[in-house]
């Protein structure tokens, strides 16, 4: 099944243009056949067979690996000239396809713009291809940290994160990316000729959060920062899911409580963290979190109330395997479970603010057997808003659906996740001041090209077993977590 997407027109054939890019940057682009598959692909397989079936063959024409911003310029410059598409790339750890070009084109890899510019009590800034996790080793020792991060964060880029991210590890505490306040500003190449160089600070940077590659190219982030911890890695262990979800869900209120993360799973999903197996006691679900020093007593304490002990307590990253506990936490929950269950496609949705917990009882009593549950908790605009990533059998005709309706008519808000497209019910809506951004920084459409909405003609048949219809809010104009802050305030 072929699927047209819009692509940018460039002048005379697409090859043609690509060859005039090469012609003007002798020796800068890549045309290895092993590098241009290696460069066109992200993780979308671990949560959608769908995406990854969608997605499969789909190629760059070339590969761009910059080490400085004026390289960048130098190749988004050329490109905008002779109208070919650009694909932004970091770690390509994303999980919606938002790194693979749908129409060809230039990957510019951002990987190799490395490097932490400067730190301050508050604030930290970085170029684009730094890898969180070398952002927080080089603030060791300054008493300040990344205020979140994803559970990729060891292979994850500072840019990708921002442009393609949505929370992590800190949600808990400090909101998500997307929520005011924690991006301070970025510098961003504008796909036009000649390119321009923009400083984008606040609101107006903001906007490029979660753009999927669509609004420029990012060559500098400027992270607020939260006073580092010496965080303890602490299993919880309870007799049921339900009970273990109220502990975390009282965690996630308790802003007195010093926590970093705070996962709830089911038995089934803990039996596939195998280097965990002596702190999962078998049959019982668990919570995994990072706690403050400080705080461990007091969260042993609420855990006890909910009927729950821990099973593990030390430093972060001295646990099995020396592997930090939230690596078995968001998107890495996935990850081990899909190691086994090859089949397994992921329904992702937010509980209600309100009883979060009746509202995933319901969904778990009407959905049945077998499903693999694990809910990050976050905060979403200030209110508690507890992910659930349902693993479910997608070999198993209209179990997707099935499991999507469930989980709406739940109260669940659920994102569509198996299309690699922004737009109605996806993760994020591009909304007027969107476009307008979008615009400004794109004039000829070239970047990232095919994510927004659906294309034109869209996909002409379903997939086999795709779910048919996206999430069914009704009047749903925005994206996933907006449509939550408006669900969750008009209560
Ligand atoms: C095991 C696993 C766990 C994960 N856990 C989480 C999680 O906890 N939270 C979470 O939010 N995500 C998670 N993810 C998804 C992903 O890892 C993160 O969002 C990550 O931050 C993406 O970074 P990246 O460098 O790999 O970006 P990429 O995947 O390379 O790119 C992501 C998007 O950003 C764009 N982009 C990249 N660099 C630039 C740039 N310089 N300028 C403009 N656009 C750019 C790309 O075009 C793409 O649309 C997880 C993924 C995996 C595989």
């Amino acid at each position: 099944m072929a699927i047209e997407y819009d692509a940018a027109q460039p002048t005379g054939s697409a090859e043609d243009a690509l060859a005039a890019v090469a012609a003007d940057l002798p020796g800068v682009l890549i045309t290895d056949p092993g590098e241009l598959r290696r460069r066109s692909k992200d993780r979308s397989a671990m949560i959608s067979p769908f995406l990854a079936a969608e997605l499969e063959g789909r190629r760059a024409g070339a590969v761009a690996l910059p080490t400085t911003e004026a390289e960048v310029v130098a190749v988004v410059g050329s490109c905008a000239r002779h109208g070919v598409p650009i694909v932004p790339r970091g770690a390509g750890t994303g999980t919606f396809g938002q790194a693979v070009p749908m129409a060809g084109g230039v990957v510019i890899d951002l990987s190799r713009l490395t490097g932490v510019l400067w730190h301050d009590d508050g604030a930290v800034r970085v170029r684009a291809g730094t890898l969180l996790a070398d952002i927080d080793a080089t603030l060791a020792g300054s008493g300040g940290e990344l205020r979140m991060f994803p559970s990729s964060r060891r292979t994850a880029t500072a840019a990708g994160f921002v442009v393609g991210g949505h929370g992590g590890i800190g949600s808990i505490r400090h909101g998500v990316l997307g929520d005011r306040g924690n991006l301070l500003g970025l510098r961003l190449i504008t796909v036009e000729t000649p390119p321009q160089i923009l400083e984008l600070r606040g609101d107006q940077a903001d906007l490029i959060q979660f753009s999927m590659g669509t609004a420029g190219i990012v060559v500098e982030v400027e992270f607020p920062l939260t006073r580092a911890r010496a965080w303890r890695d602490m299993i919880f262990s309870f007799p049921s899911l339900d009970q273990g979800v109220e502990f975390a869900h009282q965690l996630t209120l308790a802003d007195g409580l010093d926590v970093k993360n705070a996962m709830p799973c089911d038995a089934r999903s803990a039996s596939y963290f195998t280097p965990l197996a002596a702190y999962l006691p078998e049959g019982n679900a668990a919570v995994l979190c990072m706690v403050a020093p400080h705080a461990t007593e007091r969260v042993t304490e609420l855990a006890a109330e909910w009927g729950g002990a821990p099973t593990l307590d030390v430093a972060t990253g001295q646990g099995p395997r020396g592997l930090p506990l939230y690596e078995y936490t968001w998107g890495h929950s996935i990850w081990w479970i899909r190691k086994e269950e090859k089949d397994l496609a992921v329904v992702l949705s937010l509980l209600p603010v309100e009883q979060p917990g009746k509202a995933l009882r319901t969904l778990l009593d009407t959905v049945g057997e077998p499903v693999w549950v694990s809910i990050p908790c976050q905060r979403i605009a200030g209110r508690p808003g507890l992910q659930i990533g349902l693993g479910v059998d997608a070999s198993v005709p209209g179990r997707v659906q099935e499991v999507t309706d469930a989980a709406e008519q739940a109260g669940c808000l659920v994102a569509d996740i198996h299309r690699p497209f922004l737009g109605e019910g996806s993760i994020r809506r591009i909304d007027e001041r969107r476009e307008v951004m979008r615009n400004r920084v794109d004039p000829q459409g070239l970047c990232n090209p095919g994510r927004i909405d659906r294309p034109a003609a869209g996909p002409a048949t379903p997939l086999p077993g795709a779910p048919t219809s996206g999430p069914t809010t009704p009047g749903a104009t925005h994206g996933w977590s907006e449509r939550f802050d408006k669900r969750s305030a008009s209560k």
